[in-house]
């Protein structure tokens, strides 16, 4: 099996597996018991916050876990659009469905703007300057597009919007422990990250919610994670994290040299097939390739390729079985807009692979179009 879905999900790392087994079976203590295997647990979790910390250059303080960053999202959409009073909200229409949907859900309350942006996704940030006014409640704009690789420019939205005093929500997921981004010079209040994106395991992540900005718990019970992600703590997977983002943090520049190799490699390749549009641009995220071929159906071809033991995807694997809303922002032409399909990449990915790809892109979709053009 190949797999070329890393923007779905990763393998994890064997030394994360190796810790989350470790505290699964001998240090599974509940972090808020007082006697001294708790108290261990409870620093243990801390440490692991300090790591996440460092690697955004925040404060450790800064840091909550949460189950995932579907949850880090809603969190702060849901929080700031309910207690704030603001006139409306901005973002785009190219954000993932765990930010559109909860942003769609107040569109009976607020007057919601979806900025403008262009083939590749990357938005207008002249719109971005009209839209904001000093009572916007919150302005949303991912960091890396998960089924573009579309890289915003974060620190020049964030200035834009600290003369404004307007709050500043950052989806993360896709570029964290990729590309370097610097929170504080940005102006970001809030930001989520994901661990089973960077070979850490499911169902857990982290929001960094500035020391500067306020933000209520949408569930209430025990105190945990300062109140604001109330339960017991997800101590395997808080470790597990950690460990992924040592691993990936260390290897950061020698995973993107690869992984770039690599994209190349793709995309120059996929640009010679006939009739072929890379909608990801070219200044775009490496682990990203999204294309599309003229008169192809992407679910057809995702199938063949799934027989030939490939696995690739048609976009966001949260929106399975709905028509891609980001093919229909970047306004893909009728003949390209029922295939567009997403490679994405890991350093764990190699060169033989990729070549394996190409070739039997080239040679499904060759067959495909004999079939259709018969
Ligand atoms: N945002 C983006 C950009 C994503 O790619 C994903 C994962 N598909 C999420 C949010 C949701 O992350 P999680 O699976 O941790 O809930």
């Amino acid at each position: 099996m190949y797999y070329f879905d890393n923007a779905a999900t990763t393998r994890s790392y064997d030394e994360v597996a190796e810790i989350m087994n470790k505290y699964l079976l001998e240090e599974y203590y509940n972090p808020s018991a007082l006697y001294k295997k708790g108290l261990d647990i409870e620093k243990d979790i801390n440490a692991a916050r300090q790591t996440i910390a460092d690697e955004l250059k925040v404060e450790a303080g800064e840091i909550y876990f949460t189950p995932g960053a579907t949850w880090s999202n809603n969190i702060v959409i849901q929080s700031i659009l309910s207690a704030n009073k603001g006139a409306n909200i901005v973002t785009s229409q190219l954000e993932h469905s765990s930010v559109y949907e909860p942003i769609r859900s107040y569109a009976g309350h607020r007057k919601i703007i979806y900025l403008a942006n262009d083939c590749h996704g990357k938005i207008d940030i002249g719109e971005l300057e009209k839209a904001s006014r000093e009572d916007t409640a919150l302005v949303s704009i991912m960091h890396v597009n998960n089924e573009l690789g579309t890289i915003e420019d974060i620190e020049l939205i964030g200035s834009i919007l600290k003369e404004k005093d307007i709050p500043f929500h950052v989806d993360g997921v896709q570029g964290f422990c990729k590309y370097d981004i610097d929170l504080k010079k940005s102006n970001v209040d809030f930001y989520s990250l994901s661990s089973h994106k960077i070979h850490g395991p499911k169902g857990i992540g982290a929001l960094y919610v500035s020391k500067d900005a306020s933000i209520k718990p949408l569930n209430l019970g025990g105190g945990q994670e300062r109140g604001l992600v109330p339960g017991t703590e997800n101590v395997p997977g808080i470790m597990g994290l950690a460990k992924a983002v040592d691993i990936s943090s260390q290897d950061k520049e020698k995973s993107f040299k690869k992984v770039k190799e690599m994209y190349d490699y793709l995309r120059h390749g996929l640009a010679s097939i006939d009739d072929c549009i890379i909608n990801s641009p070219l200044d775009g995220s490496v682990y990203i390739i999204n294309a599309a071929f003229k008169d192809i159906k992407s679910e057809v071809l995702i199938h063949m390729m799934s027989d030939h033991g490939f696995c690739i995807s048609a976009g966001s694997a949260c929106g399975k079985n709905k028509k891609s809303r980001i093919g229909q922002a970047i306004k893909l032409g009728e003949d390209y807009s029922q295939g567009p399909i997403r490679i994405s990449l890991s350093h764990l990915n190699t060169m033989e692979e990729c070549e394996k790809l190409l070739d039997s892109l080239k040679a499904n979709i060759g067959l495909l179009r004999q079939i259709m053009r018969r």
